[in-house]
């Protein structure tokens, strides 16, 4: 293959070989930006292609390109674009086709006119239509599969994010959110959504937002997870620049498109790239080895990114072509990623929510019996009574207290009176509905809350509890400890009694229940 230096006069004298002279041999079939990739090129075969093979003129891309193919001796020019009317739809976006029909001899000389908006380097070649479609569906197999789990992910993180108020979450989706972007923009299949191709201004635009995007995405990500600010403060002081030409690129791409200074946005962008991962990797390092054992979970994932983002870097500054391979690979690293942060973060997430739960419990609970404790009973019975109000509906109280439980101290000890505690704890619990909720009023007095229900059905459950009571001994070390309860039952009045009201008339029927003889239910 070789490159045409400069423009032809006319075609006609290109295809009459009047120009050969005029081509510098290229070689490899590696297109070199100098300073663009776009131009003339003539290309031969070493051997013969038969028809059969149905052989194809191929050049891999991205971001959209078109190219014109020109054959000595044959009337039409066949064009051929990654979007419009030039475009093959039955092969993906990341590949120009064109068939050599009838065949290709050896020697004989294939005229191309390239045009390319990106700097990187591109492969032109001729395969055989059969192995290249095989190929391609391969291709389009795995993209689909990587950015549909992108897209989930970040629609994932972004509810969660949201319902969990956790800004690390949004920020991780908003990241694997441009990443996305920058796949499409960059495999080309985004130029192939007509409403989003005419939103290009430039058709680098997108490629360029998206890079700058998702690299600020995931520095923000990062800076905000390590809390940079506070524990490697010269790193982010040092990051601010980076940060800084990041968003202009993402501006000036969405604003005014990359347009004539699209080569010095892509050095620009990519020599960032560069400094931003060297920044976000030693912050890594610095809070791995200060012991902050959770970062070694995000290094981990950033590293292949990281790795294989600074190896396109590379390709792309150095003029080479892009490794399938790696490619590959780089696309797979933006999944890895999102999957190893995304559930780091919800388990990091869910683990916080646990140990706040546990807290609460804990500060909630009466730790002899685990009923509410008299605070938590007081907030539980407001709550209650609020309830009752909004929907007209009734709350029943039961004031339950030990008979004679002095006597079980003095006869037993003090711990066997903790026992019977928790055991009648155990059997008022086992009495109640889900909603019915109890507490401990005081030393051996419990006050039971049933929404809902009228005199009759809460004098049932006083009585269930009374007979629970009495029915079987609390039994503790070789004491066997015969135990009576007695209840009172109130239900709050209509006319907006206050709950302390209700409280006094249920403790007026327990009096009433012990006067009467104990081991018994009363209303008033
Ligand atoms: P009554 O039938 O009239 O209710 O008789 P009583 O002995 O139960 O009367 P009173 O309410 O005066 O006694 C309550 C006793 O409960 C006093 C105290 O020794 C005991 N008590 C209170 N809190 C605890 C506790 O946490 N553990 C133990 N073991 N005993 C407690
Ligand atoms: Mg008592
Ligand atoms: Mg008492």
């Amino acid at each position: 293959m070789s490159r045409l230096d400069g423009e032809p006069a006319s075609v006609q004298a290109l295809l009459a070989g009047e120009l050969d002279d005029r081509f510098i041999a290229v070689g490899d079939g590696v297109l070199r930006p100098q300073p663009t990739a776009s131009g003339w090129y003539r290309v031969e075969s070493r051997r013969d292609w038969p028809a059969q093979d149905r052989p194809m003129l191929v050049l891999r891309t991205w971001t959209a390109s078109s190219m014109v193919l020109w054959r000595p001796g044959r009337a039409a020019a066949q064009p051929r674009a990654t979007i419009g009317d030039d475009a093959d739809l039955g092969f993906s976006a990341s590949l120009l086709t064109l068939p050599l029909e009838g065949g290709l001899a050896a020697g004989e000389p294939l005229y191309v006119q390239v045009t390319i908006p990106d700097f990187a380097a591109h492969v032109l070649s001729i395969e055989p239509e059969q192995a290249l479609r095989v190929a391609d569906q391969r291709w389009v197999r795995g993209q689909s599969l990587v950015n549909g789990a992108l897209l989930a992910l970040a629609l994932a993180g972004l509810g969660m994010g949201m319902a969990l108020r956790e800004r690390n979450l949004l920020l991780l989706s908003g990241a694997l959110g441009f990443s996305l972007l920058y796949l499409l923009a960059g495999s080309g299949e985004f130029y192939r959504w007509p409403l989003l191709a005419s939103l290009a201004a430039d058709l680098r635009s997108p490629l360029v937002f998206a890079a700058n995007g998702a690299s600020l995405m995931i520095a923000l990500f990062v800076r905000n997870l390590l809390d940079m600010p506070r524990n490697t403060p010269r790193l982010a002081l040092l990051q601010w620049p980076a940060l800084l030409v990041f968003a202009s690129g993402m501006v000036n791409a969405l604003v005014f498109g990359v347009g004539a200074s699209a080569r010095l946005w892509a050095q620009v962008g990519n020599l960032n790239i560069v400094a931003s991962s060297v920044i976000l990797l030693a912050a890594c390092v610095i809070r791995v080895r200060a012991g902050d054992r959770s970062i070694r979970l995000l290094l981990w994932s950033l590293l292949p990114l990281m790795v294989l983002a600074l190896w396109r870097v590379g390709e792309v500054l150095g003029g080479r072509a892009l490794n399938p391979t790696m490619s590959m690979l780089f696309t797979l690293s933006f999944l890895f990623l999102g999957t190893i942060l995304f559930i780091g973060l919800v388990e990091r997430v869910l683990q916080y929510k646990r140990e706040r739960d546990a807290a609460d419990t804990l500060a909630r609970r009466d730790p002899l019996t685990s009923a509410y404790n008299r605070r938590a009973l007081d907030e539980r019975l407001q709550a209650a009574v609020l309830e009752s109000r909004s929907g007209d509906r009734p709350l029943a109280l039961l004031f339950a207290d030990i008979d004679h439980f002095k006597r079980v101290n003095d006869e037993h000890g003090h711990d066997a009176g903790d026992e019977c505690l928790r055991e009648v704890a155990r059997r008022i619990h086992a009495a109640l509905r889900i909603g019915d909720f109890f507490g401990r009023y005081g030393g051996e007095e419990f006050v039971v809350g049933l929404p809902g229900m009228s005199v009759e059905e809460a004098r049932n459950v006083g009585e269930r509890i009374r007979q629970r009571v009495a029915a079987e001994p609390v039994r503790f070390g070789s004491h066997v400890l015969r135990l009576t309860i007695s209840i009172g039952v109130a239900v709050l009045q209509r006319e907006g009694e206050s709950i302390d009201a209700a409280l006094k008339r249920a403790d007026q029927a327990l009096y009433a229940s012990k006067q009467q003889g104990r081991d018994r239910v009363s209303v008033l």
